[in-house]
């Protein structure tokens, strides 16, 4: 029997989220219906409530989540009813060129429900957030966008692997290859760059320089691991990363920004040989400009983290693990837990840029 449950739905452009009551079918071949415990309020919530993502309103927001397998479909055998589970929006195919070569963290033919949620009132089908759309109490998603992990973890702190803070982590331990002894510079520290810094302590890197404008973020940077923190508002983010390194410049830079002033800081704030990630998300306008000779002459790798290139099934249960040993704090990144009717609130806090993440807890 399809379920109602209250689901939060960006109904036009711009316009307020609200509550609405959504309509939940039981999960087909390959799907799962899985009960949400917790959701993080991510800045792509916000953007697709914007019209930034695509205009194919009505959406059902919400995709950093972790929750309980209620139900699955046929076929389904890698999770099971009663299975705690973190949500992911990159259910790898196993079959395409990508996956088939070994690397199906890049798969191209990820997947999500067949089936679409509709609004009880009008029938209408919703675009779920990523695939997922976990503001709500049930969602129906591909089962391969769940992960199975240690149950004793708190949801709202589990769910927050979903998203920004695996794109984080990522982008220092898999894009980055942050290794023992390393230097790392972050750029922007918002929560994917604490997160890279988290990454990159966790990665055993020596040095930790975070870079930000604004002084609260540069002490929350502490908090998660950052050795040195450069004020780029009063000090030349460059001049001060090379003079925190010997003259040579950081091993890894993690350009969390997406701009391309940030992203030249970036380029030049690096050693000779060595590693940009671009893990901050650029708008469709902007352009980079550099003398060509200088990435020649520098040579090493200009790289760009997509989801922290993570393989969720490798990745989710192993942070959770160390997490749990009390060697990853993944709690310094929930700021507030609210109500499923408070996120448009949560949507204008972090608009002022004051949290790293509010969760809602169901
Ligand atoms: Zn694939
Ligand atoms: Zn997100």
């Amino acid at each position: 029997m399809a379920q109602e449950v209250r689901g939060v739905i960006a109904p036009g452009k711009d316009e307020p989220v609200r509550i609405e009551t959504i309509v939940v079918p039981d999960p087909g071949p390959g799907e799962a219906v899985v009960q949400i415990q917790a959701c993080g309020v991510c800045h792509t919530d916000l953007h697709y409530k914007q019209g930034g993502i695509n205009d194919e309103f009505p959406f059902l927001l919400g995709h950093e989540a972790a929750g309980v397998v209620e139900s699955v479909g046929e076929g389904v055998t890698d999770v099971a009813p009663g299975d705690f589970v973190i949500l992911n929006w990159r259910a790898v195919c196993g079959k395409c060129r990508a996956c088939l070569r070994g690397r199906p963290w890049y798969c191209f033919d990820t997947h999500n429900a067949t089936q679409r949620m509709t609004l009880a009132s009008t029938g209408q089908e919703l675009s779920p957030a990523l695939g997922i759309g976990a503001f709500a109490e049930k969602t129906l998603v591909a089962a391969g966008q769940c992960t199975k992990v240690d149950p004793s973890v708190s949801a709202a702190v589990a769910g927050l692997l979903g998203c920004g803070v695996m794109a984080g982590i990522g982008a220092a331990i898999n894009t980055g290859q942050v290794g023992r002894g390393d230097t790392v510079a972050v750029i922007g520290c918002g929560g994917v760059g604490d997160a890279a810094v988290a990454g990159a302590s966790l990665a055993g890197a020596a040095k930790i320089i975070a870079v930000d404008i604004d002084e609260h973020k540069l002490t929350k940077a502490r908090e998660m691991g950052a050795t040195h923190t450069v004020n780029s508002r009063e000090t030349d983010p460059v001049e001060a990363i090379r003079e925190l390194t010997g003259g040579f410049g950081a091993d890894v830079v993690i350009e969390a920004v997406g701009h391309p002033e940030t992203y030249k800081q970036a380029f030049y704030a690096r050693d000779l040989a060595g590693t940009v990630v671009l893990v901050g998300v650029p708008t469709p306008e902007m352009k980079l400009e550099l003398p060509l000779l200088d990435v020649f002459g520098r040579g090493g790798s200009l790289k760009s983290s997509w989801y922290g290139d993570c393989l969720p099934s490798r990745d989710f249960p192993m942070l959770i693990d160390l997490h749990l040993q009390g060697r990853l704090d993944l709690e310094a990144f929930v700021t507030e837990t609210i109500q499923l009717d408070e996120v448009e609130k949560a949507f204008e806090r972090m608009h002022h840029g004051d949290v790293l993440r509010s969760v809602v807890v169901l």
